[in-house]
């Protein structure tokens, strides 16, 4: 199918952005890889009279290092993410998950702010932003203002972005010493959505781990963390009768929807199997980050 017919505007300021957004209200929909946006407008899910493209603002582009904070600007596409050095050295969790976003073509043009922004719990980088606490750096006509990961996603496909406010960043905390990250999913095909991925972050000193992060994507209507089995894993060594416990617990906490293919029990069983092998392989990385 064809999209129907819609203005596109290309601004070169964010405050013409977000006068734009105003006149137009929910007429106009921003536009940053197109990668989501274009497909749903050709299957006529969304119809649109205006498309503000964002690619125009050199303000949303750019990685960089703010402190002890990496800043993503949301201009940044999954491929340079995947690409970056500064993100293996400080948040070498994006570098793991970045090959398992789609295809290569789709990560040229898509964009960290549109997934994030979008907010669809099969997604790769909301698990990844809530796994690190990282938040979200939204502008609107109020100002600007950040939102913690654990807060943003609220609802299928809703975040708590406002309809006249841009995502304009998202910032994360770097690596701390003895953090060592795991990202693994399962897909019926490489380039799929995941059925069920994890992200998982950690520190590991002297065997015992501590504040160990595990968030999962495809479980639910949002990215969600474990609390039960963080909660678990915390403070103790760990061994594999630990990595059991633990792995009762993410099933035990874990409400997933069934998908079309896949049942509640299966998402879960699977959760429970990424969880093992990740939590297994933290020794070994510890050890290599050691030598
Ligand atoms: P767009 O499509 O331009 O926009 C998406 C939505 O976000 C729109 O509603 C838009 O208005 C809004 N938006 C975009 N940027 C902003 C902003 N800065 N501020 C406020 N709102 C904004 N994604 C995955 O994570 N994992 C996958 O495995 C995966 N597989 C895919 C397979 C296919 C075949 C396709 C076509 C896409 C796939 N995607 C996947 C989606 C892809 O990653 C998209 O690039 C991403 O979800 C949206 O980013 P975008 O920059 O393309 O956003």
């Amino acid at each position: 199918m064809k999209a129907p017919a819609f203005d596109h505007v290309k601004p070169d300021s964010l405050d013409e952005v977000l006068r734009l957004l105003q006149a137009h209200g929910d007429r106009a929909r921003l536009l940053a890889g197109g990668q989501t946006l274009l497909a749903t407008l050709n299957m006529r899910l969304s119809e649109p009279a205006l498309l503000i493209d964002l690619n125009g603002l050199e303000a949303l582009r750019g990685l960089q290092r703010v402190g002890d904070r990496l800043r993503i600007g949301a201009l940044c596409t999954h491929a340079q993410i995947e690409a970056s050095p500064l993100v293996a050295e400080l948040a070498p969790l994006l570098s793991l998950a970045a090959p398992h976003i789609a295809h290569r073509a789709i990560r040229n043009r898509g964009t960290f702010g549109g997934s994030i922004a979008y907010g669809d719990p099969a997604a790769e980088w909301p698990a990844c932003l809530l796994a690190l606490e990282g938040e979200v750096l939204l502008r609107g006509p109020r100002g600007e203002r950040r939102v913690a990961a654990r807060d943003f996603f609220t609802d299928l496909y809703t975040t708590q972005r406002a309809d006249d406010e841009v995502l304009v960043a998202c910032e994360l905390p770097i690596r701390r010493p003895g953090e060592q990250v795991v990202f693994d999913e399962l897909a019926r095909r490489h380039g799929d959505y995941a059925i069920v991925g994890l992200a998982l972050a950690a520190e590991l000193h002297g065997g015992r781990i501590a504040r160990p992060r595990l968030a999962l994507l495809g479980v639910g209507s949002v990215p969600v963390r474990a609390p039960a089995a963080e909660a678990v894993l915390d403070g103790r060594v760990l061994d594999e009768a630990l990595v059991a416990t633990a792995v009762a617990a993410l099933r035990a906490e874990l409400q997933p929807h069934a998908d079309l293919v896949n049942s509640a029990a299966t998402k879960r069983h699977l959760a429970g199997v990424l969880a093992q092998r990740a939590l297994r392989r933290l020794p070994e990385l510890a050890a290599q980050a050691a030598a």
